[in-house]
């Protein structure tokens, strides 16, 4: 196949880096700025991959939507939406965006909406929460993943913004027990450990409507499916959304460890990594891939077929 050696030109030519990796995280900030990879699957199970598609990162934001997914099948859209609204913030990931009123977060996919849907998946106690987190994003990945403990605990060291929202959450009632709980499943979630082509599958499952490409298994249920895509597509890309869906046009979202994951419906799921970040928090080198597969294979949602 010649889509391999398309995709390492790809690499070559994305451009020169420039950027920052994440500094709020000493482990993020430690990482090889120099990797590079890209994988595509596709909903009928190819996988092609390009560069450094084997090196494991921690997911970071990647995890968002898939932990919002769980959250959806495991209480319905309205107990959810009463949580958690799906209006893009145009915020960066950190932003307080709560509704002054209600106290509920702007949408899921920045770090406030995060942790109310973390603190939403059902469980016996915090530990068996994660654990079905846990076990939800594998199966999505098509194999075990675990979490890497460096990580959270160097996130943990560190978290004072975070655990601000969680209380401020918890002081509206959208975060329930004890915040420090969604806390912690939030930053575990985040510190899950994935390579490109994990990415890659996760994203073409929800790209073929929640049905996992080669295991055959339903993982996501379609119209918790389609909500999850729908608000990647408004809100996935922190406030760089709007320029996302002009240029690009597919839901996608980013992490700080430099991942970034796009799921065109019906087609393909497309995962890059390159640490190096733009002011909003989106990888450099990873816009760019997203920008020259999305022209030269017409994966733009808005062109006609
Ligand atoms: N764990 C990270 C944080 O909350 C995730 C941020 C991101 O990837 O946007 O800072």
């Amino acid at each position: 196949s010649p889509i391999p050696d398309y995709l390492a030109e790809v690499l070559d030519n994305c451009g020169a880096d420039s950027g920052e990796r994440a500094d709020h995280i000493p482990q993020l900030a430690a990482a090889d700025p120099d990797l590079l990879g890209v994988a595509v699957a596709t909903v009928s199970g190819s996988l092609y991959t390009a560069g450094d598609t084997d090196v494991e990162v921690s997911i970071q934001s990647v995890s968002k939507p898939f932990v919002y997914a769980l959250a959806l099948c495991d209480l319905g859209t309205d107990a959810v939406d009463a949580k958690i609204d799906v209006e893009p913030s145009g915020d960066a990931f950190n932003e307080i965006s709560l509704d002054p009123r209600t106290g509920r977060p702007s949408n899921p996919m920045i770090n406030a909406g995060a942790i109310a849907a973390n603190g939403l998946v059902t469980g016996n106690d915090p530990g068996h929460r994660f654990e079905r987190v846990l076990d939800f994003v594998s199966r999505l990945a098509g194999r075990q993943l675990v979490v890497d403990e460096e990580v959270y605990e160097s996130e943990m060291s560190q978290v004072y913004r975070n655990r601000a929202l969680a209380n401020l959450l918890r002081s509206h009632d959208i975060v329930s027990g004890d915040p420090e709980d969604a806390l912690r499943g939030y930053i575990r979630q985040c510190s899950i450990l994935v390579n490109c082509k994990d990415l890659a599958m996760m994203a073409a499952t929800l790209a073929s409507g929640g049905v996992h490409p080669i295991s055959g298994e339903r993982v996501v249920g379609a119209q918790v499916n389609r909500r999850v895509l729908s608000v990647m597509t408004t809100c996935g890309m922190y406030d760089a959304a709007g320029d996302w869906m002009t240029n690009v046009g597919i839901p996608a979202k980013s992490g700080v460890s430099g991942v970034l994951i796009g799921a065109l419906p019906g087609q393909v799921g497309v995962a890059s990594f390159s640490p190096r970040l733009d002011p909003h928090g989106n990888s450099v080198r990873g816009v760019r891939i997203f920008e020259r597969l999305s022209e030269d294979m017409g994966m733009h949602m808005m062109e006609p077929p």
